[in-house]
């Protein structure tokens, strides 16, 4: 197939010339597009895409040159060849050319062979391009196409890694891994010195396992056996399988006492797990070889075989026990000889070796030596039980549930298997560990001891140490299961506990139920009688008891403390619990007005919060035992503050919300029989100049605590309404364009007094709500003076609430810088220098200068509420012609100021 001819485009404005180009370029077989100007050979080649352009320098509009400039700057034409015809070819020219992009000129007037061999140099030169192009494409594919296998690569690596260190079966380090690992523990330890101890263990009697249940049981063995060491190992410990049931555990920096420990959990979790196997679960044991590194080894191998045979003398000595290496020659100790060697928990504390006593049952036939035994243990502060008659042995434990039994062998009849399964059976619930005495029985028999519950076999002679040290042990892990077997109860009570909590608290159908539902849980929680939840009256000056639980019937409900000066009170406000658990504490609170909640110690208050607010606080007295209140009590009563205090204050938003609606729909009802209809935004205006004061204090430390984000939705909601009393203000009056009268200003001033009654009959009709009181100490003192010269009650300083004094500020900001019929608008600096003359006379001077902070927020908020006809005078509206500063004293702006 022939290619389609090449495309060039000519661009130029003289008809002739062009037509000759076309001609000369035609007849070599080009395909030549044209323009006669720029703009037009910028959309030609946005369409088309010739590989050549041949230009005429000089063009009407865009230049030919300047048609190139903008080519170039073009990634999309980078290699378009741009040729450029000129009739001035000297040497700036040429610069300017070349400069702008261009790739040759043609000086005019040219030959037609010129032209063609320019045209064709220029096209090799962009295929050459166009052909690099696409190999550099290629190589960019390549070196992506090469990452990729990289990583392939390594992630077949780390895949080839896993499967040579990893044992398959139940992904543990193998036994090769294994040899690598300790040859590195080893150098660490010999560089830094600190010790390193191994665990070699062996599953007994595996392959009994394996013959009586099949393979599969046999595999389920080994992994649920390596689940529960890679359990038991702490986080610098590794866990390797070195062969068919055999088990490694590397300890750095740990020494043989403190491996001894885990090895002996780790044998006690083992024995005690129960591997799910069809009709009812199987028990398998372990034996543990402890070894640690010592001067007189010289390679890692040493450590592991040290560990190897004392595993060795573990099965030599009945199976499911722990032997240590260096104790080897000396019977079977399981713990190091020194009396005072400290043992290390599993957290990796040190804790000396705290003597345990015990009740300790010996079931002995032989009178001698059960005396012998009874008295080695008295020796050591035990109690002892003692059992002569196998036929009692049961009865004698359910009676004195001992920690231990201690069972002598020739205690048991023909069947002395089926006795222990009975003590283990009938005592189940107190599971008291047994260790057996017994001559030199043979392996099986002692597996078949164990088999049935023994928990360790002892080998007669027996040497009062090493008896001693198995009692110990013993108590000790049965002391250490039994404390965090009660804090596993005790914490899964409570998370049911408070998940209940939740539960109701969520289904509750009134705040009474929530309450009452919270009571109850803390009083459960915390095993305490008395419990108060208390919460804030609307005018938040006190808490009062809202529920209570375990007080005197009544004779706490009307039971109230102010805010401000008591502990319970500095709860709700500060967040932070109160918790006195001496009885000096309860000495110190005697004096308090909340003494009544707890006349005594230990109590504690918390607050009831949400995210974002303190719904009120709870009391809780009267512990059980006057048990002092731990952390994790703490913890729940504050879990139950959290859940409780925001579904509290959710429930208590709502209700006010409510309230509010309904209230709200009385105040508006009553505004709209409102006929001052000539003031436009000034409701709008007054109430975001309060807020803006009112950020502006919140600031100061005076304020902080009272101008609270609630403090301000109230102002926010109350403000509008500190007019309403005007709606019964007579029209003559209200709409008077001039001066009023004597007469008439005490009529107007009537408005704070009815617009607060108004306010305050809505409340008393139930709607208690935080800005309802606050809209009528608004309505009620807003032209009220700081210096007692105001209206309707001429009270002064603070005894005008802050919210009153707020809104004077902004009152007078907007009446004096708002056009009325009556009178002119004045200056915002006109008008707050007019304020800051009434700072400590009329105004609070704390809100005149929060005024002055705020200057710039105000005009800026006076333009953005301007009314819509008549803005009133902003910083950057000029002054209303006569009107001075002196016109302050004119009866119009007296009028403005005061009503
Ligand atoms: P001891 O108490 O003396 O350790 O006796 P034992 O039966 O546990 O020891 P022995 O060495 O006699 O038997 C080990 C058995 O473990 C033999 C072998 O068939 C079995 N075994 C080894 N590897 C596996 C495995 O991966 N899966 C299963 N199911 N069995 C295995
Ligand atoms: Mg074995
Ligand atoms: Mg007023």
């Amino acid at each position: 197939m022939q290619a389609p001819p090449i495309r060039i485009l000519v661009v130029d404005d003289d008809p002739d010339a062009l037509a000759l180009v076309t001609r000369h370029l035609g007849s070599a077989g080009y395909d030549v597009l044209q323009a006669t100007n720029g703009e037009e050979a910028l959309h030609v080649l946005a369409e088309q895409g010739p590989p050549i352009v041949l230009a005429d320098w000089m063009l009407p509009g865009m230049t030919g040159i300047e048609l190139c400039y903008l080519i170039r700057s073009n990634e999309e034409f980078a290699f378009t060849y741009f040729i450029v015809l000129t009739a001035n070819s000297d040497e700036d020219h040429l610069v300017e050319a070349f400069e702008a992009g261009v790739d040759d000129y043609i000086a005019k007037p040219y030959s037609a062979r010129e032209l063609l061999c320019r045209v064709r140099a220029g096209l090799r030169l962009f295929q050459l391009n166009h052909k690099l192009q696409g190999q550099n494409l290629g190589i960019h594919r390549h070196n992506a196409e090469m990452a990729i296998s990289a990583y392939k690569l390594d992630e077949a690596n780390s895949r080839l890694h896993y499967m040579a260190t990893t044992d398959e079966l139940t992904g543990l380090l193998n036994r090769r891994e294994a040899m690598v690992r300790t040859k590195e523990a080893w150098s660490n330890a010999q560089r830094s010195g600190e010790p390193l101890a191994c665990l070699m263990m062996d599953i007994d009697r595996f392959k009994k396992c394996n013959d009586t249940y099949g393979h599969a049981f046999g595999d389920l063995v080994l992994r649920e056996t390596a689940a529960i060491l890679k359990q038991a190992a702490r986080k610098n410990e590794m866990v390797f399988r070195v062969g068919g049931e055999e088990f490694l555990i590397l300890m750095p920096q740990t020494n043989e006492a403190q491996a001894a420990v885990g090895a002996e959990r780790i044998r006690l979790a083992v024995q005690a797990h129960a591997i799910p196997w069809q009709e009812e679960p199987k028990f398998v044991t372990l034996s543990v070889g402890v070894a640690e590194r010592g001067t007189n080894m010289s390679v890692a191998d040493e450590l592991l075989k040290a560990a190897d045979t004392a595993l060795y003398a573990a099965k030599e000595g009945g199976r499911n026990t722990v032997r240590l290496a260096s104790a080897l020659g000396e019977d079977a100790a399981i713990l190091p000889k020194s009396t005072d060697s400290r043992l290390v928990d599993q957290t990796g504390t040190v804790s000396p070796t705290a003597k345990s006593q015990g009740l300790i049952l010996i079931a002995c036939h032989n009178r001698e030596e059960r005396h012998r035994y009874a008295e080695w243990l008295k020796q050591e502060g035990h109690r002892v039980v003692e059992s002569t008659e196998a036929s009692d042995l049961v009865h004698d434990t359910e009676q004195s549930k001992p920690d231990i039994i201690v069972l002598d062998d020739t205690f048991m009849t023909k069947d002395g298997m089926a006795l222990i399964r009975q003590v283990n059976t009938r005592s189940c619930s107190h599971d008291p560990p047994i260790i057996l005495l017994s001559d030199n029985r043979s392996d099986d028999d002692h597996a078949t001891a164990l088999e049935a519950g023994t928990d360790i076999c002892l080998r007669r002679p027996l040497q009062e140490r090493v008896f001693h040290l198995h009692v110990q042990a013993m108590l000790r892990f049965r002391r250490e299961l039994r404390q965090s077997n009660a804090v596993r109860g005790e914490q899964t009570r409570a998370l049911q506990l408070l998940q209940t909590l939740a539960q109701e608290i969520a289904a509750a159908q009134s705040l009474g139920d929530m309450l009452d539902t919270t009571c109850r849980t803390v009083a459960e929680l915390t095993c305490s009688r008395r419990i108060a939840v208390l919460l804030p009256n609307a005018e938040r000056t006190h808490l009062h008891m809202a529920k209570n639980f375990g007080f005197d019937e009544g004779s706490m409900s009307d039971f109230q403390v102010p805010i401000e000066s008591s502990t319970t009170g500095r709860v709700f406000l500060g967040r932070q619990r109160v918790v006195r658990n001496s009885t000096r504490d309860a000495l110190l609170c005697q004096n308090e007005p909340d003494y009544g909640l707890f006349p005594g110690t230990p109590n504690a208050i918390v607050a009831l919060r949400s995210s974002d607010a303190v719904a009120g606080v709870l009391s809780i007295a009267g512990r059980q035992g006057a048990e002092p209140f731990s952390d994790l009590d703490l913890e729940y009563v504050d879990l139950i503050g959290n859940i409780a205090g925001a579904a509290i204050h959710d429930c208590l938003t709502r209700r006010a919300l409510d309230q509010a609606r309904d209230s709200i729909v009385v105040a508006m009802a009553k505004l709209a029989e409102s006929r001052d209809n000539e003031t436009g935004k000034h409701v709008e205006r007054v109430t975001q100049y309060s807020l803006l004061l009112a950020k502006q204090l919140s600031t100061q430390e005076r304020y902080r605590s009272h101008i609270n984000s609630e403090f301000l939705a109230n102002l926010e909601r109350a403000v509008p309404l500190h007019d309403i009393g005007k709606v019964a203000i007579p029209d003559h009056i209200l709409r008077k364009p001039a001066a009023l009268t004597e007469q008439e200003q005490t009529a107007m001033q009537k408005h704070t007094e009815i617009g607060a009654e108004t306010l305050h009959s809505v409340m008393a009709k139930g709607a208690a709500v935080g800005f309802l009181v606050m809209a009528e100490q608004i309505a009620r003192f807003h032209h009220e003076r700081f210096d007692g010269g105001g209206y309707p009650e001429k009270r002064s300083g603070e005894a005008i609430p802050l919210a009153a004094r707020i809104v004077s500020v902004a009152d007078v900001y907007d009446a004096l810088t708002s056009k009325r019929a009556y009178k002119n608008a004045l200056s915002h600096e006109k008008t707050i220098g007019h304020i800051v003359q009434g700072a400590n006379s009329q105004f609070d001077p704390d809100v005149v200068t929060a005024l002055q902070e705020y200057a710039n927020e105000f005009a800026q908020m006076a333009k953005e509420l301007a009314d819509d006809a008549d803005s009133p005078t902003g910083p950057i509206t000029p002054q209303p012609s006569g009107i001075v500063a002196e016109g302050l004293k004119t009866p119009q702006f007296a009028r403005a100021i005061r009503s």
